[in-house]
């Protein structure tokens, strides 16, 4: 079976696996509790007795089975109450040893994994549409485990292949730059490649105000689903938002661009000082010339190859690792979510999609004159990768073999506009951000006038420049969009659920434009591309993705002499 047909199968396990067992399920909705602030909830051994209530620490996830469900009696409109459901507490070691005395004052025999039974307060927020909103939430502790359970696995995967990031990107830019061996030529790579990934991304937002206009999401979502997504998630923006404000300025950035200390550049995985470094370093060796550069640039090739080995090794893990990255998404993230906000996910995938066919197929079909089948044939290792791992920097060393080994591109262009691309060019983020600018604008009723879509266009091109490729980068800087056009932002409380999940599809989207801005550079520098068919692929065990770690280990004695 191809590596592709593995990780789509990895998916879709993932996907089934998320949806029945994962912590949203309604086939679990049992009646476990789970609080993932223990410190929000007050748990008595006897409701009538304030002096009974046992100490969390805060922060701490509880779980606890319910054995009498909480009784509010007649819930009035707009009135909040409060109601004590009987539980089964399982005292863990955290909540002891926060406050072991005062718990073994309470209870006879305290250690970790006693049971006691406890009341545990439920409060009910009146909704703003009408009804309540009962919190702690249901969710299925069960659920929790079975993520618990999975995410080691797809950490695995993900620490995997962010191992080999550093050391291929430096290796491979260094030897790329060295080879090109004309400064003037690097220069016009250059600014070729930030106009066009500058141009594609003011495309990607314009496209995702546009559809947004059209479908009108903001519409489809009523008064309490607004005020459950607001209750269930206002938590968590005050963390976005700060983020955003502590971001440094342009000026600050610009300057970070420039390492103080490569090697903490290095350890640290700054892309864009990484990049810098090495486009110094190569651009130095090419001056030393031949005679005193060609061994640096040698050591670091055979870097870069064993680097290669690396990623096919992580590869071959991919598949599981997938599915249980998919899984904890997916698990996470419940239908719920899913069903208030579907007509503005769909939103952002018809966007998505739209920029992804026409930009992406225009550029790679018209001006690179590139087959589009062969093309998204050649990319689909690294489309998949970015769509698991919602990480445009994680996918970097896939794309980079997908560039090179796929579609042919020589190692100069890959190893400069791919590693560039992962952190300036996000035009998935970019068109999402549009389309939740306007969701949010039209579910609070904001007028937008032609200068705040503008200054969405331009706040979110910027934005998508400073974001990392990392996932949930995209609604960071999304606090600053909605400044830039003065949307409130709790206004992220609506979408923050629903926006792991959409980060899969704009991440996919964001490496595929990498890519098509890739091959479009590599035919403007002459190179002729020339997309791997399967059948090519599965004979030569040197290029592509399958048989590659069929080769025999040698051992190696180092030269004596
Ligand atoms: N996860 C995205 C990426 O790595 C960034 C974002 O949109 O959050 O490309």
């Amino acid at each position: 079976m191809q590596i592709y047909t593995k990780i789509l199968l990895g998916m879709a396990v993932g996907t089934v696996v998320g949806l029945t067992l994962g912590p949203n399920s309604s086939l679990l909705e049992a009646d476990v509790y789970s609080l993932r602030d223990g410190g929000a909830a007050e748990v008595r051994l006897d409701p009538a007795q304030p002096a009974t209530a046992l100490p969390l620490p805060k922060g701490m996830a509880l779980k606890v089975d319910i054995l009498e469900p909480p009784d509010p009696g007649p819930l009035q409109a707009n009135q909040p109450a409060e109601a004590w459901a009987k539980v089964n507490l399982v005292l863990n070691e955290r909540m002891l040893l926060a406050n072991k005395g005062r718990v073994a004052e309470l209870v006879e025999k305290a250690r970790p994994g006693t049971v006691v039974a406890a009341w545990l307060q439920i409060r009910y927020l009146p909704l703003e549409g009408g009804g309540h909103q009962a919190t702690p939430v249901p969710i299925s502790g069960l659920g929790d485990q079975v993520i618990a359970f999975v995410h080691p696995i797809g950490e695995v995967f993900m620490r995997g292949i962010k191992m080999v990031i550093v050391p291929l990107v430096f290796a491979s830019l260094l030897v790329g730059i060295a080879s090109l061996g004309d400064i003037r030529k690097l220069g016009r790579l250059g600014g070729r490649t930030l106009a066009l990934y500058m141009i594609t991304t003011a495309v990607a937002v314009t496209i995702g105000l546009l559809v947004a206009h059209i479908i009108q999401p903001g519409e489809f979502i009523d008064a309490a689903d607004k005020a459950r997504l607001t209750a269930q998630f206002a938590g968590d923006v005050g963390d976005k938002a700060a983020k955003a404000a502590a971001a440094p300025s342009t000026i600050e950035n610009l300057l970070n661009i420039i390492p103080e200390n490569p090697l903490q550049a290095l350890t640290n995985g700054d892309m864009l000082q990484i990049i810098f470094f090495a486009v110094v370093f190569g651009i130095a060796l090419t001056m030393l010339g031949e005679g005193e550069g060609k061994i640096v640039v040698t050591f670091f090739d055979k870097v870069q190859h064993a680097m290669i080995m690396v990623i096919h090794m992580v590869m071959a893990v991919a598949p599981y690792g997938v599915a249980a990255l998919v899984a904890e998404v997916v698990g996470q993230s419940g239908a719920s979510v899913l069903g208030a906000l579907l007509v503005y996910g769909l939103t952002v995938v018809v966007g998505l999609f739209l920029h992804a066919t026409l930009v992406y197929g225009g550029l790679v079909r018209v001006l690179a004159k590139v087959p589009l089948m062969g093309f998204l044939k050649a990319i689909r290792p690294a489309q998949l990768i970015a769509f698991s791992t919602s990480s445009s920097s994680a996918a970097l060393p896939v794309s980079m073999e997908c560039a090179e080994d796929n579609l042919g591109v020589s190692n100069s262009v890959s190893s400069f506009v791919l590693p560039l691309g992962s952190t300036v060019n996000m035009d998935g983020t970019a068109l999402y951000q549009g389309v939740a600018a306007l969701f949010i604008a039209q579910v609070f009723d904001i007028q937008l006038t032609l200068g705040d879509q503008l200054s969405i266009v331009g706040a979110a091109t910027m934005a998508s420049v400073g974001a990392a490729g990392v996932p949930g980068a995209g609604m960071v800087t999304l606090a600053m969009v909605l400044t830039a056009s003065g949307i409130p932002q709790v206004g992220l409380a609506l979408i923050l659920g629903m926006d792991r999940l959409l980060d899969m599809f704009r991440t996919a989207v964001n490496v595929t434009g990498d890519l098509s801005v890739t091959t479009v550079m590599a035919v403007a520098e002459g190179e002729t591309i020339d997309p791997l068919s399967s059948a090519e692929d599965a004979k030569d065990p040197n290029r592509g993705f399958e048989g590659r770690l069929d080769r025999e280990p040698e051992p190696i004695e180092p030269d004596q002499g």
